[in-house]
């Protein structure tokens, strides 16, 4: 038996690959991006959130914990997270459902039954499962055992990975995936380090590694770049152009599709319950102005132009009048 952890499945998501797909969020991540919009997938261990807006205020929860990490204060409840050991016993305990424990161990086999319920969906929609997170690369076992056991049952896999992992892991899981979905966040190594807090050069080498795999294999994966659009971060004319022109350069012919992820604000709230400060927190969404440039510039970068796609929600034309 081969168990993971996970924080939970996304069904029905359009987002994660083609079709209709089920996704699996991984807990633990590598590294850490300034914008992250899943704050609650960084760390590997359980971790307790707390929903202002639910609590009553009875405090079952403080008399709950074993470790005495929850106080009261004028500003409602206090989670000491140094402490925390995310056992969940005060989740269990709270009334209202104000506490919730994220990250949950699960086996494989388990897992998968649960994927192959909505099979129906990915046989009608041309979909499959995709794993997520955080980051699928850090649990190898439980990745392979997952993406294995979906190919085994005939189901269209997809990897979405940040590429910061061993070729070891690589090889390991590729021959069970149907689509990689890489990020390429930042091609200056250096700005990579102060957004991401580590290098991009393992993540490029990974990338070639995964060329070469594809142009050895006899059912190569499909493989997506995807840029998240990071303003004053990623989103730089410069910045799309170097990824471009890298892009054009070594991988013409291998990739069917460079996303760009627009910047989004809905995670805000995430941050909150986790007790966590975010500096993108004041941010409003792009406008459709600023993201049709930025699919411009990567239009012009060298790379097919066909292949790059511009997603996600822009600001309201509305709100942007008003700002000006
Ligand atoms: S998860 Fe466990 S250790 Fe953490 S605050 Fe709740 S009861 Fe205490
Ligand atoms: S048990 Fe739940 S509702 Fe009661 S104080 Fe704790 S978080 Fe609030």
């Amino acid at each position: 038996m081969t168990l993971g952890r996970i924080l939970h499945l996304q069904r029905l998501s359009t987002e994660d690959g083609p079709g209709i797909r089920t996704t699996v969020f991984f807990k633990g991540c590598p590294l850490r991006c300034a914008w992250c919009h899943n704050p609650e997938s960084i760390s590997p261990k359980p971790q307790t959130q707390w929903f202002a807006v639910r609590c009553i205020g009875c405090n079952t929860c403080l008399e709950a914990c074993p470790n005495g990490c929850l106080s009261r204060g004028a500003d409602g409840l206090h989670i000491d997270r140094q402490r925390c050991e995310g056992c969940g016993k005060c989740a269990q305990v709270c009334p209202a459902g104000a506490l919730e424990l994220l990250g949950r161990t699960v086996s494989s086999e388990e897992l998968l039954r649960e994927l192959l319920k909505d099979r129906a969906y990915y046989e009608a929609s041309g979909g499959g499962a995709t794993l997520s997170g955080g980051e699928p690369t850090l649990q190898p076992d439980f990745a392979e055992a997952l993406l294995r056991g979906l190919k085994e049952h005939g189901i269209s896999t997809a990897l979405d990975t940040c590429g910061l992992c061993s070729e070891q892991t690589l090889d390991r899981l590729l021959p069970y995936t149907d689509l990689v979905l890489f990020d390429i966040k930042l091609l200056d190594p250096a700005a990579h380090r102060r957004f991401t807090g580590a290098s991009n050069e393992r993540i490029l080498s990974n990338l070639l590694h995964i060329l070469d795999f594809i142009r050895r294999a006899e059912r190569p994966p499909a493989l997506w770049i995807r840029t998240p659009l990071i303003p004053a971060a990623t989103d730089s004319d410069e910045n799309l152009r170097a990824i471009g022109s890298y892009l054009a350069e070594h991988l013409d012919g291998a990739i069917s599709r460079w996303e760009l992820c627009a910047f989004n604000n809905l995670c805000r709230d995430q941050y909150t319950r986790l007790g966590l400060e975010w500096d993108y927190a004041g941010l409003p969404l792009m406008t459709a102005e600023e993201l049709a440039r930025c699919e411009q510039v990567a239009r012009s970068s060298g790379l097919r132009p066909d292949l790059v796609l511009a997603t996600g929600a822009t600001r309201a034309p509305q709100l942007v009048e008003s700002e000006s």
